[in-house]
């Protein structure tokens, strides 16, 4: 989602600024612009669509200057057009606003301002910004900032320059991630650490409500309410190596192929060092728990968002079915605006890939606030929610450059495997069945090598159904967040409608739309429910519908009733949603492949949603 990008240096910065927009294109964006400062003028490019756009306009020879901000833009207010793409300047051009979040009090600041006659060029909330700070009293641009910001209601991370201020970059954060990276007598400021990490390896993260002024001499921070802290120096971290690594997309077509095809390696990663064979558990170091804390857990809560939270409804079932645990997954938003009861013997799970997700981090500050404890399953190594946990269980899958989710997803259920396996150790699950579940995760990395290798099957059957308006995904019990986040995947990159149900739904209301044209994929685990889920199938081809079976049983009724059938390898039923999802993942691949979409970057969405 929405990136921001900054430089105060002595390099060129045109061509530093178009590099770092490059490394936040991955989240998903509608338009781009630059504005550079050179010889005490502000100049300012933007464009709709793809970054290529904004490239089209600069000049040949790159502008000088060596201060800058640039922008990548997911809008909230106003269309993606040219005029509403960041950067926003004030009338006679003199400041330049980056801005990634919601101004809630837009329209009524914009009133405040209506006797200085403003000619506003968009329909954004952020421009309101730049005519704010030109307007606003104070020596420098830094107390113009703060005494804007002051007025303001919503989250930001932002990036002013002012025309009048050569050298200088000021930047604040109130609920959008801000990280400054310190440089060689030169500084930079991004949403992201990776469009940092070519740089520098040293960075300070802004915490929310703080502002920082930037020069080629250093960074100072300051609360924006005007307590000084300068945090310099001492409050500085290094990138982890995780994030500085170079990632591109091995030769294939897609990030998200390569990203579902290195599944069994980045499980390899996720298990890594934590599969305790002395006392057959798992080795899980980060919970910050000890096992007197864990046993008289009376409850676990999942929360997160998209497929985040659909890891999280398989999480629960796994830790429930395993360690005897109530546990329920909610999605983040929902929970914290229901003002939700924090219990005292509850624990709280919040799961983001990046880290970042501001709904999710919204609802862990929610629950901290009010007493309880939450722990982490995220991707994004030193991330806002990492940083904010009480503990929790990294998932290293490395950088997932595609917006739409698969190998942080299958990372997610590894973590949740691992911390069920844990639990129930601790509970009431015996050393032997313990050590099956271990032999199990070792197995895994290979279990998703014979998934993958459906892919042909697979093919043959996206061929025959990519045409079609809308499917049907359902699964019984552990099966049904399955169902879930296939249709999620298939929604978003193929944009196909599919609709998911427990398959014990479907006759309470959806089978009314099964037909000839509507096929169901029925999410079919060898386990101890196969056949009512078989008689769900059975009720779908009573009804003439299409059906596409993803099971590890080999019975032979499923040839003779489905119209075809995708086998998996079996496994422990704990590792079966992990290992059921992957055929679904390389359908929706081949679906948006044959339809010819924006498979990496899907229309209208992003990824990381560092929004409400
Ligand atoms: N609300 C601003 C807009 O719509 C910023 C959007 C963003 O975060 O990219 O322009």
């Amino acid at each position: 989602m929405c990136g921001i990008i900054g430089y105060t240096g002595h390099q060129s910065v045109q061509p530093l600024l178009i590099d770092g927009l490059r490394t936040l294109e991955y989240r998903g964006y509608d338009s781009s612009g630059i504005s550079i400062l050179s010889r005490g003028k502000l100049k300012t490019w933007k464009a709709a669509g793809k970054l290529d756009s904004l490239v089209g306009q600069l000049p040949a020879k790159p502008s000088s200057g060596s201060t800058g901000i640039g922008h990548t833009r997911w809008a909230t207010h106003g269309a993606p057009t040219d005029e509403n793409a960041h950067p926003h300047t004030n009338n006679d051009g003199a400041i330049a606003v980056v801005h990634n979040g919601i101004i809630e009090n837009a329209d009524a600041l914009k009133q405040s301002l209506a006797p200085h006659n403003i000619a506003f060029a968009s329909d954004t909330d952020t421009e309101v910004l730049a005519h704010l700070i030109a307007l606003a009293p104070g020596n420098t641009l830094t107390e113009r900032v703060r005494h804007t910001l002051l007025k303001v209601n919503g989250t930001y991370g932002l990036a002013v320059v002012d025309a009048n201020e050569p050298g200088v970059v000021v930047v604040a954060r109130n609920g959008s991630p801000v990280i400054i990276g310190h440089g060689d007598n030169e500084m930079f400021v991004a949403s992201d650490m990776s469009a940092l990490a070519r740089h520098t390896r040293e960075v300070s993260h802004l915490e929310d409500g703080e502002m920082a002024k930037l020069t080629t001499k250093g960074c100072e921070i300051s609360a924006i309410d005007d307590r000084l802290l300068h945090r310099t120096g001492q409050r500085s971290t290094i990138i982890p190596e995780e994030i500085s690594q170079q990632y591109d997309r091995g030769g294939y077509e897609h990030y998200l192929y390569r990203e579902i095809t290195d599944q069994s390696e980045t499980v390899r990663r996720t298990l890594g060092g934590r599969i305790d064979r002395r006392f057959n558990t798992a080795h899980l170091g980060g919970l910050n728990l000890d096992a007197r804390e864990l046993i008289n857990l009376g409850r676990i809560r999942i929360l997160g968002c998209g497929s985040a939270y659909y890891a999280g409804g398989a999480g629960a079932d796994m830790i429930e079915s395993l360690a005897r645990i109530p546990c329920s997954a909610e999605p983040a938003a929902e929970f914290r605006y229901r003002n939700p009861v924090i219990e005292r013997d509850t624990l709280y799970i919040v799961v983001s890939q990046s880290g970042e997700t501001f709904d999710t981090l919204a609802a862990t500050r929610e629950i901290k606030r009010k007493g309880g404890r939450v722990l982490g399953i995220v991707n994004g190594v030193g991330s806002t929610i990492a940083r904010e946990v009480d503990g929790g269980i990294y998932m290293h899958a490395g950088p997932e450059m595609s917006v739409a989710s698969t190998k942080a997803y299958t990372s997610m259920l590894t973590c949740f495997a691992l911390l069920a396996l844990h639990l129930a150790r601790i509970r009431d699950l015996s050393p032997q069945r313990g050590g099956a579940l271990i032999d199990a995760l070792d197995a895994l990395p290979d279990l998703i090598e014979g998934a993958l290798a459906t892919e042909e099957k697979v093919i043959t059957i996206a061929e025959q159904y990519h045409r079609v308006n809308s499917l049907f995904f359902i699964g019984r019990a552990s099966a049904c967040a399955t169902a879930h986040e296939g249709a999620q995947k298939l929604k978003e990159i193929s944009y196909i409608h599919a609709e998911s149900y427990p398959a014990s739904e479907l006759k309470h209301g959806p089978l009314a739309l099964i037909s000839p044209e509507t096929p169901t994929v029925v999410i079919l685990p060898d386990d101890d429910l196969f056949e009512k889920s078989f008689a769900s199938l059975a009720e779908i081809k009573a009804r003439q519908g299409p059906a596409i079976v993803v099971t590890q049983s080999t019975d032979d009724r499923l040839n003779t009733t489905a119209d075809a059938v995708i086998n998996v390898p079996a496994s422990d039923p704990l590792l079966h949603p992990i290992i059921m999802g992957i055929p679904l993942q390389l359908f929706a691949y081949h679906c948006a492949r044959l339809l010819k979409r924006d498979i990496d970057q899907p229309r209208n969405l992003a990824k990381s949603v560092t929004v409400e």
